[in-house]
């Protein structure tokens, strides 16, 4: 293609509501265009990127033996109504009504969707085990959208489901969807671990997540460098050994105050740590009776519930009215904290270790601790406070110990089991004519979060470097004085001509630009090789290249360049 054709705009500044490195560069480059809070258009040469990531999702898939198929994105109330979930899942559902007053969701997920297909269309163990996938957009109504298409509303999921008719097919299937998930991430060229995780709202027994290791990324991951151990903390920390520590009250009586934070401050915290980056939050009153609140992933403002512990061991839900009234809580203290969901209770080690954020607020005293704030807030608290958790642990598995690093979450694998064929009477008939409920897993790759992730880990001070796979091009020619001089246009479409030909996806850049424009446009936009075409060198029969990713310019002959960058 020429940037005659296509259309590129690239911005000098990012506006400034982009936050996160990937999101600045993917506004910058002209790869997305914001259309309303956690909206974005693919522009043309972001679609190139979005398109390649799908082509080696989709082969892999096909290569795992999974096959493809479409869903419809809109989804009737009914099947979610027998799983529970048109009540359970909480406000992230878009949920539409149609004219006839009937109830619809906009799918932020599609298991209710294919366990009604399996069931009508899969009834003997003969057809199983069967694998069902599609690449489609997803809404899901996240409290806070951000990082542009990083924590999108609507945004392009690969989601797979699995049936088996029995448990141990099912592990068979899991372990080909894990060795699937492996290829993608290496074929895209990016670092990725592989970590146990927690099911969450979808819910099953095993589960991991395949994180895109990165200092943005919003989860803090616990691995062993010297065993096969690798999970994410929030799972890390029930998996842990419990060693026996001071009581919590003791604990939290003793510490000192690094930070006097005002109710205001506390209020802001919640907010930020809503979506997922709080893990855990404890409010404690001058008297040493305290609240913990475990936060979970999925948990949007009024989906939080706290869980209220009057000493360890105690537990059962609170409302923030009642925390409120019962710590005296100033007004607005609680305010962003809502009502209802997901709360664990928390081991003493862990209350022990909230030794950070402690503040003295109104009456009465409160104190905050907190794990896991989040990347809003200085890091080395929330790394000390984790290491307290997690680091220093033996592992699970009882060889070496823990260390901790951030990853993006761009895929994440489940064994379902029966949770969704039971619930829907999703059955088989096995080899002694009886009927069982299908042994069910579903695998989810955020085919548009890989975008930003792949960016958070490759880039430098003047744009993204997509590595080969990602790249919208393989290869830009830049033709300096295009316009202005016969023999450079002659070289240009030459080599042009002979790149298309040898099947390279080449970027021509024949614009009456100035150079430095055109050179700024190439680097920010990531593509990996660059050659030069311009008079000088010509004269010498000679084009300067240069790869995207470092190292020297170096000439090399006009007549061995088709071949040098291929
Ligand atoms: P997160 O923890 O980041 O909210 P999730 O656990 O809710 O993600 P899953 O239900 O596991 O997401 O969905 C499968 C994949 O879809 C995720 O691993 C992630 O890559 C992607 N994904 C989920 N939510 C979003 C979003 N709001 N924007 C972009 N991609 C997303
Ligand atoms: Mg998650
Ligand atoms: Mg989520
Ligand atoms: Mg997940």
């Amino acid at each position: 293609m020429r940037t005659s054709q296509l259309y590129i705009s690239t911005l000098k500044e990012a506006p400034s509501e982009a936050e996160l490195i990937s999101h600045k560069l993917m506004l910058r480059a002209g790869l997305i265009k914001k259309l309303g809070s956690g909206l974005y258009t693919w522009m043309p040469l972001g679609l190139k990127v979005l398109r390649k990531v799908e082509a080696i999702v989709r082969d892999e898939m096909n290569k795992a033996g999974a096959q493809e198929l479409l869903m419809p994105a809109v989804q009737p109330a009914e099947l979610w109504q027998e799983t529970g979930r048109w009540d359970l899942f909480g406000p992230q559902m878009l949920k539409i009504t149609d004219r006839h007053d009937r109830n619809f969701c906009f799918g932020p997920t599609h298991e209710e969707v294919i366990t009604d297909i399996a069931r009508t269309e899969l009834r003997s163990y003969k057809q199983l085990p069967a694998n069902f996938y599609q690449i489609q957009v997803k809404f899901r109504d996240e409290i806070r959208p951000r990082f542009g298409v990083m924590r999108a509303r609507e945004f392009t999921m690969k989601d797979a489901y699995s049936f088996d008719a029995s448990f141990e097919g099912l592990q068979v299937t899991y372990g080909k969807m894990h060795q699937a998930y492996s290829n993608v991430f290496t074929r895209l060229g990016l670092k990725f671990r592989a970590v146990a995780a927690d099911s969450g709202a979808i819910g099953g027994d095993g589960s991991h997540e395949f994180h895109v290791l990165a200092d943005a990324g919003e989860d803090l991951l616990a691995y062993c460098p010297d065993s096969d151990f690798a999970a994410n903390v929030e799972l890390a920390e029930a998996l842990a050994p419990t060693a026996p520590r001071a009581a919590p009250t003791e604990a939290l009586r003793d510490v000192d105050t690094p930070k006097q934070t005002t109710c205001e401050d506390v209020a802001k915290l919640m907010e930020i740590g809503i979506e997922k980056t709080v893990k855990l939050i404890a409010l404690v009153a001058g008297d040493g009776r305290f609240v913990i609140a475990l936060i979970r992933g999925d948990h949007s403002l009024n989906e939080v519930k706290l869980s209220k512990v009057d000493g360890i061991g105690e537990f059962r839900f609170a409302t923030d009215e009642e925390i409120r009234a019962k710590f005296n809580c100033p007004p607005g203290f609680l305010g962003p904290v809502g009502i209802a969901a997901d709360i664990q209770v928390i081991a003493d080690r862990t209350v022990a270790a909230m030794s950070d954020f402690v503040v003295g607020a109104n009456k009465p005293k409160l104190h905050i601790a907190g794990v896991n704030w989040g990347r809003d807030l200085p890091e080395p608290h929330v790394v000390a406070d984790i290491r307290n958790v997690v680091a220093g642990d033996p592992s699970p598995d009882g060889k070496g110990s823990i260390e901790l690093c951030r990853g993006i979450e761009v895929g994440h694998i489940f064994q379902l089991r029966t949770k969704y064929s039971a619930a829907m009477n999703c059955l088989f008939v096995n080899e002694n004519n009886q009927q069982e409920p299908m042994e069910m897993g579903c695998y989810g790759i955020g085919v548009s979060r890989i975008v930003a992730a792949a960016i958070e880990q490759n880039y430098d001070q003047r744009g993204i470097i997509f590595t080969p796979a990602l790249a919208p091009f393989a290869v830009a020619v830049v033709a300096v004085g295009y316009h202005k001089s016969e023999a450079v246009k002659a070289a240009a479409d030459k080599m042009y001509a002979e790149l298309v030909a040898a099947g390279v996806d080449v970027l021509l850049d024949d614009r009456n630009e100035r150079p430095g424009v055109m050179f700024a446009d190439m680097e920010l936009i990531g593509i990996p090789h660059r050659v030069t075409i311009g008079d000088k060198v010509l004269a010498d029969g000679q084009v300067e290249y240069v790869a995207r990713a470092g190292g020297e310019m170096q000439k090399i002959a006009l007549g061995e360049a088709v071949a040098f960058v291929q």
